[in-house]
């Protein structure tokens, strides 16, 4: 039997008049004669309300017992949704992560896939079963306790038992009908594209983009798996919503095909600090052991180069993190400072920033492209504070205030409504 995956996200199975909508939408799928499994997200909100319930009950809580606590949201929803196909005629059931097995590592709160067998699920399709409605997002360490696959997580099981699975194709069923340029809730001229390489949808999630999780595009890439985003409040045709596929099938590589933010950014700077071999190894050593994710890094222009002449020489460092991060960088950076690793006069929190990116596999071959960018937020006013490249992105950090502006600007300045 041909396989389709179908997943599911939280406003599309909101309530029980949508997930009897998306039922609806796998039954089609069957009657055209695939089997199918369908990956359910938790109803919308819930997952937010579980994560904080946990932080109310204990800000330095157990990892564990918080998997347990927000995996319990696609439980709810893979049954609801199993009884629904049932209640239409169709063989369903529900499975949990743990009784596939999704085996995971023991990361709680961001575990990774590291085996899904096939065993179980093919032995009910075997049976005479045409549905295997699987909770979304979570898994079972080796010491068998529930893990979380980290927030957006179902994106990630909906790929990887599309490849686990060799489906034909992985269909993500979400609240907009595509992959757009940017956020068109931020931008009302954004456009959908009917396709995207991989690269770029990896750059816009990791970027900020939330209609994939990132380590979904990641597996898609790396299996080959045929990804589609799609509505789930309009029929869908074959040639529906967007693919996200090899470079090689997209016709024109535009220099910029996407723009992605990132509202809960901060910038930490650390004033006079020693400029000598070894200073960065010295602040970004703890930051990790911390767990810190540090994004962009600027350390400025040495007056003059460390030589033996001039071992006070001094210099500042910038880094940004996510903003939830910003306590933990701080207790490193001073722990670091009273066991004598570093030295600074002054550490500056800047937790009003956002980061905003434009994306294009284009760019590689395109010279302008971060001209055009700063000239367009100029022309708003828009002050940049800290800037990084790669071969396929521009990132800047600007104002938290100017994000949207910047958005929209940028939107404008490289013809992103234009096909
Ligand atoms: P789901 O609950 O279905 O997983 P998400 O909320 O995680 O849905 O992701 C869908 C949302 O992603 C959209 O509602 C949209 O606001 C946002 N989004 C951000 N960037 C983009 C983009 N480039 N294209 C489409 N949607 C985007
Ligand atoms: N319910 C989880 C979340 O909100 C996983 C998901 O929807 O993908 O993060
Ligand atoms: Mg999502």
């Amino acid at each position: 039997m041909p396989l389709l995956v179908m997943k599911f996200g939280g406003t599309s199975v909101a309530d029980l008049d949508r997930i009897a909508n998306a039922a609806a939408k796998v039954q089609r799928e069957v009657e055209r004669g695939y089997d199918v499994i369908v990956i359910v997200s938790a109803m919308s909100g819930e997952t937010n309300k579980l994560v904080k319930w946990v932080n109310d009950t204990a800000v330095f809580y157990d990892a564990r017992e918080y998997d347990a606590v927000v995996a319990s949201g696609e439980n709810v929803t893979a049954g609801l949704m199993a009884l629904r196909l049932q209640e239409i005629g169709i063989p369903a059931r529900s499975w949990q992560g743990w009784q596939v097995p999704i085996n995971t590592t023991a990361q709680h709160g961001a575990a990774r896939l590291v085996e899904i067998p096939r065993g179980n699920i093919d032995q009910k399709f075997a049976e005479g079963m045409k549905v295997a409605v699987v909770a979304g997002f979570q898994g079972i360490s080796p010491e068998g306790r529930i893990t979380t696959l980290g927030r957006g997580g179902s994106d990630t099981t909906a790929v990887a038992f599309a490849a686990a699975f060799a489906a034909d194709r992985c269909d993500i069923y979400t609240d907009v009908d595509g992959v757009y340029t940017t956020d068109p809730r931020v931008v009302r001229r954004a456009r959908k594209l009917d396709r995207i390489a991989f690269e770029e949808m990896l750059e816009l999630a990791s970027l900020g983009a939330k209609v994939l999780q990132t380590r979904s595009v990641e597996l898609a890439m790396r299996y080959n798996v045929r990804l589609r985003v799609l509505s789930s409040f309009e029929d869908a045709s074959d040639t529906s919503g967007t693919l996200v596929c090899d470079e090689a099938d997209i016709m024109e590589l535009k220099p910029v095909s996407g723009i992605a933010f990132s509202r809960d950014e901060a910038k930490v700077t650390l004033f006079t600090i020693e400029d000598r071999p070894g200073i960065a190894a010295a602040i970004f050593g703890p930051l990790a052991d911390a767990g810190v994710n540090v994004d962009m890094i600027v350390q400025n222009i040495s007056e003059k180069d460390y030589d033996e002449a001039h071992p006070g020489a001094v210099t500042d460092m910038t880094f940004s993190c996510p903003i939830d991060q910003v306590p933990r960088a701080k207790r490193a950076m001073e722990e670091a400072r009273a066991n004598g690793l570093i030295r600074y006069d002054e550490l500056i929190i800047d937790d009003e920033v956002a980061k905003v990116s434009v994306v294009g596999i284009g760019m590689r071959s395109h010279a302008g492209v971060a001209a055009t960018m700063f000239k367009a937020l100029a022309a708003e006013g828009i002050n940049i504070k800290v800037i990084t490249t790669s071969e396929i992105k521009i990132s800047v950090l600007i104002d938290r205030k100017y994000m949207e502006l910047a958005v929209q600007a940028l939107h404008d300045a490289f013809g992103l409504e234009r096909a």
